[in-house]
C-alpha cells in the first residue's frame, strides 16, 4: 500500500503491517524523513477500504531507538514558535495514528526509546518480544517526552509508574513493562509477529474493548483529586532532592503530568509542547545532547579504528596494586582470561581477595548470579613468574611509579613477549617517550591511564607516544571499550590531559588561599557549582604528596605558567605529615562514626598551618570570584591542549573531564562546552580581571579570536 524507504505497509487479509525498516546495519530513529514517511504511510492508511486492524512493527532487531538527536539537537536552536510548530505538527502524525477507525498493536522487540516507546503508546496495545527494553530517556537529555509520552504513559500505566519511568529516564525489561501497565503481553521473540495478530484479532472479536482502551488514553485521567496532588508534588519533592535543582527537565516533565492530568488529550498535549519548547531550549539541556553527542563521536571513532586493532583473548598485567589488582578484576569480569604478576606474593593474594569482594557485590547488586563468580575468579591467574607471557596478547604494566622501576620492568616483559604484542603502561605522570626510549619495539608501546578504583571509573586515557603506531592505538582502545571503558586518545605531554587541566584548577584554589579564602568556603562553593568534591578535599582525597609530585612534573613541564615562586598551603601541609585522607588527615581531619561511616572536619591543625604559611590575612570572597579564579585557569588549559592537538577535539577533551573529573553535566559536562555556554568574550573577560594572578589566566590568542567573532570551541570544531 505504501512503500517508502524506511517505513512500508502490507495487507493480508484486511491486517495493515505499517512497517519500520531504516535498512541492514542502521536502526530505526525519528529523523524528518521517518517523521515525514510515517505521515504519509498513516495518509495511505487513513484513506484506504476494508481495513480491520493494522500492526505497527520494525524489520530489525530493535524496534525503535528513539529521536536522532543529532538532528532534532539541531531543532532545539529554533526560535521558540518554529519549535512549537514542528512538535505540534510532529503530534498530528501520532494522533493521527491513534484516532484512526481499526484496532492497532505494536509488536516490540528489542529496544524501544524515546519516541520510539512513543510511537508504540500511539497505538491501542503493545505486544513486546521476552528481548524488549522500554523506557523514556528524555529527561537525561535534558527535555522531556515530546511526542505525547507525558500525556499518553500516566492514562495507560497510572501516574505513578509514568512518573518514575518519565522522572528516572531508565529503561526497563519486558516483564517489568508488563506488570507496570506499559505493555499488554510478553511474548517470545519468534512468536512476536503472530501474537500481535492474535491481540488484534481478538480486539475484533470483542475479547478486548478496544475503544474503551483508546477512550482511557485520549480522555482525562481520572485521579482522586487530592491522592493524584500529593504523589505528583511527592514526586518532585524526591526528584529535587535528587538533583539540587540543577536539572529541571524531570520536575518539568512532572509538572506537565499534574497540569494535564484533569484534560482530554489534546489540551494535555499543549502543556506538554510547552514544557517541551521550554526545556529544549534551556542550556542544561544544549549540555545534555552535547554529552550524547560526546558520546556517539568516540565510540564512531574507536569503531572506525577497530580494523587494525589486534585480538585480545589473553591479558597480562604487571604489579597486582592497587590500579594492577584494578585492572585484573576488570578484564576478568569482562570473560578476559588475565594473568597477574607482581614480584610480591601478598600483594597477589590482595588482589586475588579484592577481585574476590568485588565479584560478590556484583552478585548483591544482582549484575551476576552467584554460579558465575568461579569462572570469573578462575579467569584472573596470579602469578609470580613470566613463564605464560608468551601466549599473551596484550601486556599491560601497572608497578610502582618510578621511572626506573617503570624501565626495568617494561624491557623485561617487553623480552618476554611474542613480537609484535602490545605493552602499555598505567603510569600517571612519566612520558611515554621517554618510557620508549629502552624498548625494542617502540611503536607498541603506548599509555593506558586508567583511574581509580577501576571498576568504577570510566575514563582510560590512552596515551600515544611519537612513535606509537595507529595499530597499536587502535588495539587498547578496541580492549578499552571491550572492558567497559571509554578510551581518549592524547599525545604524550606532561600531565597527559586530565591532570594538565586539573592543575591550573588547583593553583587557582591554591592561590585563592594564599590571598586569604577559607578552604571550607571554597569546597561549598565548588560542590554547589557542581563539582563531586571541592579542591580541599579533592586534594585530601588524591594526596597532597601525590599532588605535590604531580604539580611537581606540571612545573617543570610548563615553567612558563606552572612554576610557582611560593611555598603554598599544600606545601605547608604536606610538611607537616598531613598527607590527606590516607594519614588520617589533611585540609580535613577523617575519622569514623558509631556506625563506621567516615566522617570530615576541618582540621584546626590546618587552619594554623595554613594561617602561617601565608602572608595575607583571612577574608571572604564572593562565589563567583571563587568559581573564577578557579574555572577560567581550566578553561584555558583545556583550550591550550585543544590548539596544541593534545587531544583532536572538543568532544574528547569535555568527555575526558566529565569521565575523570566529574565535570558537572549540567554545567557542560566539560571545560569547553561550559565555556561556549558562558561565551568566550565572557570568559576573557573574566579572565583579564585576573589577569594580575599570572599567566594562567591569560585567554590564548585563538581564544581571543574566538571571542571577538562571537565563536565556540564547539562550533568551530565542527563547521
Ligand atoms: P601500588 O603500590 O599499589 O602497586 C604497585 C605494585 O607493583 C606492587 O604490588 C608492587 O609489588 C608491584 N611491583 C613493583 N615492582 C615490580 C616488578 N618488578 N614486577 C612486578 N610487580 C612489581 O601502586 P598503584 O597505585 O597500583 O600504581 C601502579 C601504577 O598505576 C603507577 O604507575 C601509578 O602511577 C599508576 N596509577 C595509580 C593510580 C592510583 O590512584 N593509585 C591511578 C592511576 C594510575
Amino acid at each position: 500500500m505504501y512503500e517508502g524507504e524506511r517505513v512500508s505497509v502490507g495487507v493480508d487479509n484486511g491486517v495493515a503491517t505499517l512497517c519500520f525498516d531504516a535498512g541492514a546495519g542502521a536502526v530505526n530513529k525519528f529523523d524528518a524523513q521517518t517523521l515525514a514517511e510515517l505521515e504519509a504511510a498513516i495518509d495511505v492508511l487513513r484513506a484506504a477500504e476494508g481495513l480491520s486492524g493494522i500492526v505497527v512493527s520494525s524489520a530489525l532487531d530493535d524496534f525503535f531507538v528513539g529521536a536522532d538527536i543529532n538532528e532534532f539537537g539541531a531543532k532545539f536552536r529554533l526560535a521558540s514558535a518554529e519549535l512549537r510548530a514542528w512538535i505540534v505538527d510532529a503530534n498530528a502524525v501520532f494522533n493521527a495514528l491513534e484516532d484512526i477507525d481499526v484496532p492497532t498493536v505494536a509488536a516490540v522487540r528489542g529496544v524501544a526509546l524515546g519516541g520510539g516507546l512513543e510511537l508504540a503508546l500511539a497505538c491501542d496495545y503493545r505486544v513486546a518480544a521476552d528481548n524488549a527494553q522500554l523506557g523514556f530517556p528524555e529527561t537525561g537529555l535534558g527535555i522531556l517526552p515530546g511526542f505525547g509520552g507525558s500525556v499518553r504513559a500516566p492514562r495507560l500505566m497510572g501516574a505513578d509508574n509514568a512518573i518514575e519511568w518519565i522522572a528516572d529516564g531508565r529503561s526497563r525489561g519486558a516483564a517489568t513493562a508488563h506488570d507496570a501497565g506499559m505493555v499488554d503481553a510478553v511474548v517470545a521473540n519468534e512468536s512476536l509477529a503472530e501474537a500481535a495478530k492474535d491481540m488484534l484479532a481478538r480486539a475484533l472479536d470483542g475479547d478486548f474493548d478496544w475503544r474503551a482502551r483508546r477512550a482511557k488514553k485520549t480522555g482525562a485521567l481520572r485521579l482522586n483529586a487530592v491522592d493524584g496532588a500529593l504523589s505528583f508534588e511527592a514526586a518532585k519533592g524526591q526528584v529535587f532532592g535528587k538533583t539540587q535543582g540543577n536539572y529541571p527537565a524531570p520536575i518539568k516533565a512532572i509538572e506537565a503530568m499534574a497540569a494535564g492530568a484533569e484534560l482530554a488529550r489534546d489540551e494535555a498535549l499543549e502543556i506538554e509542547h510547552d514544557g517541551f519548547v521550554a526545556l529544549a531550549q534551556s542550556p542544561v539541556a544544549d549540555a545534555l545532547v552535547q554529552l550524547f553527542i560526546n558520546d556517539q563521536f568516540i565510540k564512531r571513532k574507536v569503531k572506525a579504528g577497530s580494523g587494525q586493532a589486534a585480538a585480545v583473548d589473553r591479558l597480562a598485567v604487571i604489579g597486582a596494586g592497587i590500579m594492577g589488582g584494578g585492572i585484573g578484576y576488570q578484564a576478568a569480569s569482562k570473560q578476559l582470561p588475565t594473568l597477574i604478576k607482581d614480584v610480591d606474593e601478598s600483594a597477589l593474594d590482595s588482589a586475588v581477595s579484592e577481585a574476590a569482594r568485588l565479584f560478590a557485590k556484583a552478585v548483591e547488586r544482582g549484575k551476576i548470579g552467584q554460579a558465575d563468580v568461579p569462572a570469573g575468579l578462575a579467569r584472573l591467574r596470579p602469578t609470580l613468574s613470566y613463564s605464560e607471557f608468551a601466549g599473551v596478547d596484550l601486556a599491560i604494566e601497572a608497578v610502582t611509579e618510578h621511572p626506573k622501576v617503570k624501565t626495568n620492568v617494561l624491557a623485561e616483559v617487553e623480552a618476554e613477549l611474542t613480537d609484535g604484542t602490545v605493552l602499555a603502561s598505567n603510569t600517571s605522570s612519566i612520558s611515554i617517550d621517554a618510557l620508549a626510549e629502552s624498548l625494542e619495539n617502540p611503536e607498541k608501546f603506548i599509555g593506558m591511564h586508567f583511574f581509580n578504583p577501576v571498576h568504577r571509573m570510566p575514563l582510560v586515557e590512552v596515551i600515544r607516544g611519537h612513535a606509537t603506531s595507529d595499530a597499536t592505538v587502535a588495539t587498547v582502545t578496541t580492549l578499552a571499550r571491550r572492558l567497559g571503558k571509554t578510551p581518549i586518545v592524547v599525545s604524550d605531554c606532561p600531565g597527559f590531559l586530565v591532570n594538565r587541566v586539573l592543575f591550573p584548577y588547583f593553583f587557582g584554589f591554591m592561590a585563592l588561599i594564599d590571598d586569604g579564602a577559607d578552604f571550607v568556603s571554597v569546597d561549598r562553593v565548588m560542590e554547589e557549582f557542581g563539582w563531586p568534591m571541592g579542591p580541599a578535599y579533592l586534594s585530601d582525597v588524591v594526596g597532597l604528596d601525590t599532588s605535590q609530585h604531580v604539580e611537581s612534573i606540571l612545573a617543570a613541564g610548563y615553567p612558563d605558567r606552572m612554576q610557582r615562586e611560593r611555598q603554598t598551603s599544600m606545601d605547608a601541609l604536606v610538611g607537616a605529615e598531613r598527607l590527606g585522607q590516607k594519614s588520617g588527615g589533611g585540609y580535613y581531619d577523617y575519622t569514623t562514626d558509631k556506625k563506621g561511616r567516615p566522617q570530615k572536619t576541618p582540621s584546626a591543625a590546618a587552619y594554623e598551618l595554613i594561617a602561617d604559611s601565608r602572608e595575607s590575612e583571612a577574608r571572604t570572597f564572593d562565589a563567583a570570584e571563587i568559581i573564577d579564579r578557579l574555572m577560567i585557569p581550566m578553561v584555558i588549559e583545556a583550550a591550550r591542549v585543544l590548539e596544541a592537538g593534545v587531544a583532536d577535539s572538543p568532544h574528547e577533551i569535555d568527555t575526558a573531564l566529565l569521565m575523570g573529573l566529574g565535570f558537572p553535566a549540567f554545567r557542560g559536562g566539560g571545560a569547553l562546552k561550559y565555556a561556549d555556554q558562558r561565551g568566550l568574550g565572557d570568559i576573557c573577560a573574566a579572565a583579564d580581571r585576573y589577569s594580575h594572578l599570572g599567566p594562567l589566566y591569560e585567554p590564548t590568542a585563538q581564544m581571543r579570536e574566538l571571542a571577538a567573532r562571537g565563536d565556540g570551541f564547539f562550533a568551530a570544531a565542527t563547521r
